[in-house]
């Protein structure tokens, strides 16, 4: 599959809610979604909501998830196939590792406005994790791990100038952030409740794994 390059705002409004896309536009009116009169699919024929199938409701779950982590439907497999692997509910298991990817660690620690600009950020190498550089976004953080900032003046601006724009952000309790550094650290492992999507996972298991 390659790269999504159209509008960030049609895939909020083919699924119908809030994908949190576009970083601070997100938070704003300007939203699409919250324009009741253009809250519709995107397309000319988007206003007539069809009544989905139990395996398109499904398919919307499964959507949903893909589309707020940002990962390629291959790539959504492999996390459903290691969440399956994984003792427990495969539907949190699955959430949680998406959790853990660090363009998303990034984005919840507020050191880039959306996941899109978390792994642009990862990519042109701005991130380290335990002292090392890390340009994968979809790296897989644990307990323990230290994530600073590349030890460029240009890159620790960057960062400090996004935490004071939105200095209002609260950092999750399984994120320990020292914003004078700027610094952190992974404490703990991120539960279902730290997953901000309203989503019903246990729908993306049953399209998983028809
Ligand atoms: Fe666009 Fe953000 Fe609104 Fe989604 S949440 S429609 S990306 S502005």
């Amino acid at each position: 599959m390659g790269r999504y390059l159209d509008s960030s705002c049609k895939l909020c409004r083919r699924e119908g809610m809030k994908l949190m896309l576009k970083g601070f536009r997100c938070e704003t009116a300007k939203c699409p979604v919250e324009k009741r009169q253009r809250n519709l699919a995107p397309g000319m024929h988007g206003w007539k909501r069809s009544k989905n199938s139990d395996y398109g409701v499904r398919l919307r779950e499964k959507q949903k998830v893909k589309r707020y982590y940002g990962v390629a439907e291959k790539q959504f497999s492999r996390y459903f196939k290691e969440a399956e692997r994984i003792k427990g509910n495969t539907g949190e298991q699955l959430l949680t590792l998406l959790e853990r990817r660090l363009d998303n660690v990034i984005y919840k620690l507020n050191f880039a406005p959306s996941r899109k600009s978390a792994r642009q950020l990862i990519s042109h190498g701005h991130i380290h994790v335990g002292g090392r550089k890390v340009d994968i976004p979809d790296f897989t953080v644990n307990i323990g791990d230290k994530i600073t900032i590349k030890s460029s003046e240009k890159s620790k601006k960057r960062i400090k100038e996004q935490l004071e724009t939105n200095s209002n952000f609260t950092t999750q309790g399984w994120l320990q952030l020292d914003a004078s550094a700027p610094a952190a650290t992974i404490v703990a492992l991120p539960s279902r409740e730290d997953v901000q999507l309203p989503i019903e996972e246990q729908l993306v298991v049953e399209f998983c794994s028809r």
